[in-house]
């Protein structure tokens, strides 16, 4: 399993830049060097698998999808017990080309259970990225207070000036 910020990185690989959606992941080297930094050997078989189990999961994650979705993309995978001085391991058993996906999926699955609706889609609708919610009071909404939280504080600022100076709002372009 990996940690939340490897399922952040892969959930975060279609960001819109400059008001375009972009897929990093698009890119065989970028995804290459990403598999090889988690274990994977980074090669096409390997690619094909972390973008479909990439794009599943953004489904799920927004609610497009229920997490039966990705029953499919762990189908075979088990775990072994496996004894040494340290104690008990359970190691996981999996086509090599498979893994660094199978363990995107088990990393979804283990926040879901340890921080129940924490993950979630950035509420800037014009933005594409996610968050995991550590906050205690389980109240952020932006991937990043400095980006789209200002970005959307600002905007409710001016439409809020507008209203006050009656004025009809022109449509913006400041995306
Ligand atoms: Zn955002």
């Amino acid at each position: 399993m990996f940690g939340e910020e490897a399922l952040l990185e892969a959930l975060n690989s279609t960001p819109v830049v400059d008001g375009v959606p972009r897929d990093l992941w698009l890119d065989g080297p970028a995804l290459s060097r990403w598999a090889v930094q988690h274990g994977g050997d980074g090669g096409p078989t390997e690619q094909e698998w972390l973008r479909k189990t990439r794009d599943a999961l953004q489904r799920v994650v927004r609610g497009e999808s229920g997490p039966e979705a990705l029953t499919a993309l762990v189908a075979g995978a088990h775990k072994v017990p496996h004894l040494s001085a340290e104690g008990l391991d359970w190691i996981l058993e999996v086509e090599a080309d498979r893994r660094p996906a199978v363990e995107l999926v088990l990393t979804w699955a283990h926040i879901q259970k340890e921080l129940p609706g924490r993950l979630r889609p950035c509420a800037n609708s014009d933005c594409r990225l996610f968050l995991v919610d550590h906050s205690r009071a389980n109240t952020a909404r932006w991937c990043s207070m400095r980006t789209c939280g200002n970005r959307l504080k600002a905007r409710r600022h001016h439409e809020r000036q507008r209203q006050a100076e009656g004025r009809t709002a022109p449509p913006r372009a400041d995306r």
